[in-house]
C-alpha cells in the first residue's frame, strides 16, 4: 500500500514538473512568435515612413532645381494634387520675406546644412513645416502627418491592431495607431530614428501581450498528454509489482507445500509405525496357527521370531522414510535478518489478502533495526502462516472489529515478533494442543501450519508461543536469537 502510494506521489510530482516545463516552453515559443511578428511589423512601419520622409527631401530638391519663374501660374502649387500629405506650399523670392519668422530661421539653418530643415513641428495639430533654402527662391512645405503614412501598405489593421505606433519628436508625440496597451503580461518595444536627417522623428512601437494570449489550449492538451502517459506508466509499474507479488506467493506456496509434505510424512510415520508392527506380527502368527494341525510349536516360534524381525525391519524402513523426508536443517541457513524488513515484505505480499478482508495491518517497530539470526525463507514462512491464520480468524468478526498488529521488540538476547489479532481468540482448552500436528478447528484446515512454524522456529534456535490477546483475540510470539552486529539479508533472498 505504501509502495503504491509512493508511486502515486512520484507520478503526481513528475506530472507537475513535466507539465510545468512543457507549459513554460510552449509559452516561450508563443511569446517568441508574437515578438517576431511585432518586430517584423515595426520594421515595415519604420521602412514605409522612412521612404515617405526621404521622398519629401527629394520633392524639395526638385523644386529648388527647377526654380520655376515667379509668374502667376505658380506651378509648385500643383504639388498638393500629386502629394496629398503636402497641404501648403510657400515660396520666398529673393526680394520677399517669410510671413512666419520660424520659416526665416529654418531657411538660415537649411542654408548652413545644405538640406531641408524643420521650421515648425506641431504634433498636436498633426503637421510640420519643412524649408529648403535655394537661389533665387526658397521653398517651404507644410505636411499633414496622417497623410504622410502610406495606409494602403500598412502591415496592420490600424483600428483593430493591438500594436501602438507613435511618432516622437522632442517630447511631442503623434499617435499613428492607438493599439491596446494594458497592464500585466509582457511588453515588446521597438524604437528607431527615421532614415532622413531633415525630419529627425522617432518611430516608437509597443505591443502588450496579456496572460490570456498564452496558448492555454495547447498547455491543457500537454498536461492531459503527460497525465495519460504517466497513468500508463504507473499502471505498468502496478502490473509489474502484482506479477512479482504473485511469483513470490507462488514460491512461498511451493516451499510451504514441500515443508507440509515433510510434516505430513513425519506425522504419518509416527502414526503408522506401531499399528503396522502389531498388525504384521498378528497376521504372521494367525496364518501360521491356522495352517498347522497340530501346530508345530518350534516352527511357530521361529516364524514369530522372523515376523518380529520383519516387523522391526519395516519399522526401520519407516524410520528411514521419516529421515528421508526430514526438512533441511534451518540452522544451516542461518544469517542476519532485519525483522522490520522481513515483516514489511510479508505484509506487502499479503496486501491483497488484507484488502479482501478489509483489514489494515499495523506495524509497531522500534526505529533501530532488530536483527536476528534466521533462515530468511523459514522466517518468511512463519510470518506468512501466522498472518494468514490471523486473517482467517478475523473473518469471523464484523469488519469494524478487525484489527491486526505486528509488534517488534528485543531484549538482551532475542528479537521478538508478536502477531496480534482481534479475532475470536483461542479457547483455553484448545491452547495446549494448538501446535500438535493435524490439530485444526477449520473445516478445510490441515492443522500442520502451526506445528511446522514451531519446528522451524525451534530449528533456528528460537521458539513460538500462542496466547490469549486481551481484551479479545489471539497473540503469537516468535522469539529468535539476536544477531551479532553484521550484514543483513533480505527475507526473500
Ligand atoms: P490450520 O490453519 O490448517 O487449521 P494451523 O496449524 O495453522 O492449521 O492452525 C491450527 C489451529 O489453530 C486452527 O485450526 C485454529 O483453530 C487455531 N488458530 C491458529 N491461529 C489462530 C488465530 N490467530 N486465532 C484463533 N485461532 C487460531
Amino acid at each position: 500500500m505504501r509502495k503504491a502510494q509512493q508511486h502515486r506521489w512520484i507520478g503526481l510530482l513528475l506530472w507537475g514538473l513535466i507539465t510545468a516545463l512543457g507549459c513554460v516552453a510552449l509559452a516561450r515559443m508563443e511569446l517568441t512568435r508574437q515578438r517576431e511578428a511585432f518586430e517584423t511589423d515595426a520594421r515595415i512601419v519604420h521602412r514605409l515612413l522612412s521612404q515617405r520622409v526621404v521622398q519629401h527631401d527629394a520633392v524639395m530638391a526638385t523644386l529648388a532645381l527647377l526654380q520655376a519663374p515667379p509668374d502667376a501660374s505658380q506651378p509648385e502649387q500643383r504639388l498638393m494634387a500629386v502629394y496629398p500629405q503636402i497641404t501648403v506650399v510657400q515660396r520666398r523670392d529673393r526680394a520677399g520675406v517669410w510671413a512666419d519668422d520660424r520659416l526665416r530661421v529654418a531657411e538660415t539653418l537649411s542654408r548652413a546644412l545644405r538640406r531641408p530643415a524643420l521650421a515648425e513641428v506641431d504634433f498636436a495639430r498633426g503637421r510640420y513645416q519643412l524649408v529648403l533654402a535655394a537661389e533665387p527662391a526658397s521653398y517651404a512645405l507644410q505636411m499633414d502627418i496622417r497623410q504622410v503614412v502610406p495606409w494602403s501598405e500598412w502591415p496592420m489593421a490600424p483600428e483593430a491592431s493591438p500594436v501602438r505606433v507613435v511618432l516622437v519628436h522632442e517630447g511631442q508625440e503623434y499617435v499613428l495607431q492607438a493599439g491596446h496597451i494594458g497592464q500585466g503580461g509582457w511588453r515588446f518595444e521597438f524604437h528607431k530614428h527615421l532614415a532622413a536627417e531633415s525630419q529627425p522623428f522617432d518611430v516608437f512601437a509597443q505591443r502588450q501581450v496579456g496572460w490570456l494570449a498564452l496558448p492555454w489550449g495547447w498547455m491543457l492538451a500537454w498536461a492531459a498528454l503527460v497525465a495519460a502517459a504517466l497513468t500508463g506508466w504507473l499502471a505498468l509499474l502496478r502490473q509489474r509489482a502484482a506479477r512479482r507479488r504473485a511469483e513470490e506467493l507462488l514460491r512461498l506456496g511451493q516451499v510451504a507445500r514441500l515443508n507440509a509434505l515433510g510434516e505430513l510424512a513425519a506425522g504419518m510415520a509416527h502414526e503408522l509405525n506401531q499399528p503396522l508392527t502389531a498388525l504384521l506380527a498378528n497376521t504372521q502368527a494367525s496364518s501360521r496357527l491356522l495352517a498347522e494341525d497340530p501346530p508345530d510349536m518350534t516352527t511357530i516360534r521361529e516364524a514369530l521370531a522372523q515376523a518380529a524381525d520383519q516387523a522391526r525391519r519395516a519399522a526401520a524402513v519407516v524410520g528411514r522414510l521419516r529421515r528421508a523426508v526430514e526438512r533441511p536443517d534451518p540452522a544451516a541457513q542461518l544469517q542476519a535478518v532485519m525483522l522490520q524488513q522481513a515483516v514489511q515484505e510479508t505484509l506487502y505480499l499479503l496486501e491483497p489478502e488484507c484488502r479482501k478482508r478489509a483489514v489494515q495491518p499495523a506495524l509497531e517497530a522500534p526505529s533501530a533495526p532488530v536483527i536476528v539470526m534466521a533462515d530468511p525463507v523459514a522466517l518468511e514462512q512463519i510470518l506468512h502462516n501466522l498472518l494468514m491464520n490471523a486473517l482467517q480468524a478475523l473473518e469471523q468478526v464484523p469488519e469494524k472489529d478487525r484489527s491486526l498488529t505486528v509488534a517488534l521488540d528485543s531484549n538482551a538476547e532475542q528479537g521478538i515478533t508478536t502477531v496480534m489479532d482481534t479475532g475470536p481468540g483461542i479457547p483455553a482448552q484448545v491452547l495446549p494442543r494448538i501446535f500438535e500436528p493435524f490439530f485444526t478447528t477449520r473445516s478445510g484446515g490441515l492443522g500442520l501450519g502451526l506445528s511446522l512454524c514451531e519446528s522451524l522456529a525451534a530449528g533456528m534456535g528460537g521458539c513460538l508461543q500462542a496466547n490469549h490477546h486481551s481484551p479479545q483475540g489471539a497473540e503469537f510470539r516468535l522469539t529468535l536469537p539476536l544477531a551479532a552486529a553484521g550484514g543483513v539479508a533480505s527475507a526473500s533472498s
